[in-house]
């Protein structure tokens, strides 16, 4: 297998049409990308989502079912303390803020909006522990409706591909891509992009040399190892 070895700043700039052929690759290349979160219902969801800041989904779906048997509805989180929660999560990264997130989240819905988890973007990133890229999993995961979450590897890929700017932050990121997408494709290309960041184009060791993208689209400076 050739080797190649890049950089981030080894963007060279070549014009890149995505055109239909271009999001059909996508899908042909991911048929199977989906949410790889263990859930069952949106409150677990929007835990999980919470949970997995800078932690991988496998290691979340390792915590979540004993966190769930534990505390099996939002009211029952919303009484616990840190003290109780943070023995169920203690394998995460930054356990200590994700356990007050997520108590505080549950709190925050059970006092503000009776308990009901909300379903537009607007009204969750009031909630403690939840940004756009949370919200617009929430909506678009568990409700259903048009989202198009950025996270590390949607961000990434998307530069790489020439989808958005190499110096665009997240958001500006979001904005890009929803404009690029019809919001039925939303949901659908997030988890493309998702399963192309985890098993393609890996952030320090991308597969180059498997893929499909690199001739045509990819933006990145290829150098031969
Ligand atoms: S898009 Fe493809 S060719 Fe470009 S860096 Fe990622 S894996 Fe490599």
């Amino acid at each position: 297998m050739i080797r190649y070895m890049l950089r981030e700043d080894s963007y060279q700039y070549k014009p890149v049409k995505h055109d239909e052929a271009f999001w059909q690759l996508l899908r042909e290349t991911f048929p199977n990308a989906r949410c790889e979160l263990n859930y069952r219902n949106i409150y677990e969801l929007a835990i999980s989502v919470i949970l997995s800041a800078q932690s991988t989904d496998k290691a979340v779906n390792e915590v979540t079912p004993a966190l769930f048997k534990k505390y099996p509805r939002i009211e029952a989180l919303a009484e616990a303390t840190e003290e109780k929660v943070i023995p169920y999560i203690k394998k995460l990264g930054l356990y200590k803020n994700k356990a007050n997130h997520i108590i505080q989240f549950a709190k925050t819905v059970q006092a503000d909006f009776d308990g009901v988890i909300p379903s537009t973007i607007e009204e969750l990133i009031l909630l403690p522990g939840v940004g756009r890229k949370t919200a617009n999993v929430i909506v678009s995961e568990g409700f259903g409706l048009p989202g198009l979450a950025v996270d590390t590897h949607v961000e990434r890929v998307s530069k790489r591909l020439g989808l958005v700017s190499p110096t665009d932050n997240s958001y500006q990121v979001e904005l890009k891509l929803k404009r690029l997408l019809p919001p039925e494709k939303w949901h659908e290309v997030h988890h493309q992009l998702i399963f192309m960041g985890r098993y393609l184009c890996l952030a320090r060791k991308p597969r180059c040399s498997l893929c499909p993208f690199r001739e045509e689209y990819c933006q990145m400076i290829h150098h031969k190892k």
